[in-house]
């Protein structure tokens, strides 16, 4: 009697442990931030996509792929997804900074992909500022984009060519594959997505009317993502070339990724590099001071102006040579930032928590 007295114990117990041993019960939260496209601005250099990055959020077991995000889409931003075994259908939802070419132009291809084959959905959701009125007189319209995203493919008759080898389709084309979400001028910072423990937010912020940036919280860890954001004060004097707002949304937060200009690309150099386009952007030595005071451990430069390794940024020749990543890093550093400073280059990662 005494022995089964004891051995109903023993068995739940080995079971508690069991269980507590199984691969789902330790499973650990992770986030993955990878690089799409590193590419600053329309030029194109050596096969550099452009501005992107992919948010994946998930567990040890699965490999932190359970949720994808994408923010910008620059050009060849498909491929690079491909190269990451990212299928475009798998993509939760996609997020754009602003409306720029050099942001966008990868949108396109992306859906027609998904037409193609995940016509039957899910909708994508498409996160973007609501339409902003230029001073100029011209609206920025993000709504407007995804509803003319399949417009040169409906017009060719590629569409109904193609609903005629699949009637399954969808028959609007690729814009019908977009679940638009836009949100109005956010002066701080506010959710404007979620999908179970994780959340989005943005605030508006400076470059061209309806910029916005992005923040990622999740229990693994959350990122800023500052797409090309600028100081509201467009030229000298001022304090710094960084953005208030993006300070804001940066208080706390484990990773940064941004748009970055070189200081030698100034207007006291003499790259002839536009004044205006300078002063739009932040720089790397800004953007270090940045993150030192808010405490970020993971400083990623992204977009960078000029490429690595690149004798032009467009036109423009780049005073005194190429740079290579020492001298975005020493850029950095005349900041005093002691954290993480990571040059970016398509598809590289971060991982949290770190392996
Ligand atoms: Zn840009």
């Amino acid at each position: 009697m005494a022995k089964k007295f004891y051995l109903a114990p023993l068995a739940s117990l080995m079971a508690a442990v069991l269980s507590f041993a199984s691969p789902a019960a330790n499973a650990e939260p992770c986030l993955i931030v990878t690089l799409t496209g590193t590419q600053g601005g329309p030029p194109v250099f050596q096969g550099l996509a452009g501005a992107g990055t992919l948010v994946q959020y998930g567990d040890s077991e699965s490999g932190c792929t359970d949720l994808a995000l994408q923010f910008d889409v620059g050009r060849g931003t498909t491929q690079r997804l491909s190269q990451v075994n990212v299928q475009v259908g798998k993509l939760d939802a996609v997020f754009v900074t602003h409306l720029h070419s050099d942001h966008t132009e990868g949108l396109t291809e992306l859906m027609q992909l998904r037409w193609h084959f995940n016509s039957q959905g899910p909708k994508i959701d498409f996160v973007v500022s609501d339409d902003k009125k230029s001073p100029a007189g011209h609206t920025l319209s993000g709504r407007g984009f995804a509803e003319h995203i399949g417009d040169a493919l409906l017009e060719s008759g590629e569409i109904a060519q193609r609903l005629l080898e699949n009637p399954k389709r969808l028959v609007e084309g690729p814009a019908g594959l977009f679940n638009v979400m836009t949100f109005g001028d956010l002066e701080q910072p506010e959710v404007v997505w979620s999908s179970g423990d994780v959340t989005v937010q943005a605030i508006n912020t400076r470059h061209i009317p309806g910029h916005a940036s992005y923040r990622v919280n999740t229990p693994a860890g959350s990122v800023v993502i500052g797409g090309d954001a600028g100081n509201d004060k467009n030229a000298p004097p001022r304090d710094t070339s960084t953005s208030a707002q993006v300070e804001e949304l940066s208080k706390d937060v484990d990773i940064i990724v941004h748009s970055t200009i070189h200081p030698v690309m100034g207007p006291d150099q003499d790259s002839g590099f536009p004044p205006p386009v300078y002063f739009r952007q932040s720089t790397a030595t800004d953007l270090g001071a940045m993150a030192k005071r808010v405490g970020a451990d993971h400083l990623m430069l992204t977009h960078l102006i000029p490429s690595l390794n690149a004798k032009r940024q467009g036109p423009f020749p780049i005073p005194g040579g190429a740079l290579s990543e020492s001298d975005y890093i020493d850029a950095v550093s005349a900041s005093g930032y002691e954290g993480n400073t990571i040059v970016g280059t398509d598809l590289i990662s971060l991982k949290l928590p770190a392996e």
